[in-house]
């Protein structure tokens, strides 16, 4: 495989950024993560898919990035080529029947304004979460109740090598954190059913979920939010405490005091000090509780 070879190839593609050992903590909420050999911002189509084209000529892996807000990337980085959406794929519409329809890079935040703004509803469940609309519906975010899939009444996706295709809402499961979406499919654009509904209400309803999330969550430190998944029935924050992880550092990591699901970077935090946090809440919960949790954060640059 031939980074080097990559870069030639793609350096002056129009309508793309390509940068050579872009550091990838400036492009995780983490402010984790060593470099990426290749970064290509892709502000349209044509763009993508000539990246696409010479990475898979010079064999060079890659991945898409929202906004990083769920990845762990390691401190050594990512031998490949990271991508990020941008440009075309950050529009949005909204259609006469209240569709709202946006591209992949589109922030999730922005959306979430805008249906308010328009008297929308449907979005109140994504309030505060950061990313893009393409990392949202990868992960399926939203509560553990709620998620974004549910308002998907289709969207459009690249497979690569073979071209672009076209999902029913339906024809997708959409679960907690978890969808049936192939994860070598690269998510272009999605159209959300919203209803309408008095701006007051839905804005009073965002207020209460934003003001819960104040209230249990360190919002004030860098983190990828909640590290796990919560198993069916229990809640991984109150099981990791249970073992008596809150407030456990490693080096410039901590098991938050205020949510034990939370891993926040209290400053110089490494990856390698994320993962040792990871591994004693797993092992604990596992020893105390027979119960074996599933990383919800995404990991970028460790190896298979
Ligand atoms: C403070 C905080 C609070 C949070 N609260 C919540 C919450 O309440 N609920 C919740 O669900 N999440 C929450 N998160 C996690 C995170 O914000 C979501 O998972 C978010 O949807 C990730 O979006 P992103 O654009 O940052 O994706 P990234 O983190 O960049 O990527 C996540 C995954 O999506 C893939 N991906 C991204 N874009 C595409 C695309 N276009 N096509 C295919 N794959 C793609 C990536 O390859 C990666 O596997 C929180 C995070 C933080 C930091």
């Amino acid at each position: 495989m031939s980074v080097e070879n990559a870069y030639m190839a793609l350096s002056g593609t129009v309508d793309a950024d390509v940068l050579r050992d872009e550091r990838l903590s400036r492009r995780t909420t983490y402010r984790i993560g060593g470099p990426a050999a290749l970064f290509v911002a892709a502000h349209s189509y044509e763009a993508l898919a000539r990246t696409l084209e010479v990475l898979s000529r010079e064999g060079v892996d890659w991945v898409i990035l929202g906004k990083g807000s769920n990845l762990l990337v390691s401190d050594k980085g990512y031998d490949g080529c990271a991508i990020v959406l941008d440009g075309q794929f950050a529009r949005h519409s909204f259609a006469e029947d209240g569709s709202l329809t946006a591209g992949a890079g589109a922030t999730l935040s922005r959306l979430v304004n805008d249906a308010l703004k328009k008297g929308l509803s449907g979005l109140e469940p994504c309030v505060g979460i950061p990313g893009t609309l393409g990392g949202a519906l990868s992960m399926d975010a939203g509560t553990r109740r709620e998620w974004i899939g549910k308002r998907v009444r289709d969207l459009v996706v690249l497979r690569p090598g073979e071209g672009m295709r076209r999902y029913g809402g339906g024809e997708v499961e959409w679960g907690y954190r978890s969808t049936s979406l192939p994860t070598d499919e690269i998510i272009l654009e999605a159209t959300l059913e919203l209803t309408p509904a008095a701006p007051d209400a839905i804005a009073a309803d965002m207020e209460e979920r934003l003001a819960r999330r104040r209230a249990a969550q360190p919002l004030g430190a860098p983190s990828c939010g909640s590290v796990f998944r919560n198993p069916v029935g229990q809640s991984v924050g109150a099981l990791i405490e249970s073992c008596g992880l809150k407030g456990e550092s490693c080096g410039g990591a901590q098991i938050s005091p205020e949510h034990a699901n939370f891993i926040v970077n209290r400053g110089g935090a490494t990856a390698a000090d994320v993962i040792t946090l990871i591994s004693r809440a797993h092992e604990a919960v596992l020893r105390e509780h027979g119960v074996d949790l599933l990383c919800e954060v995404k990991l970028l640059g460790f190896g298979a």
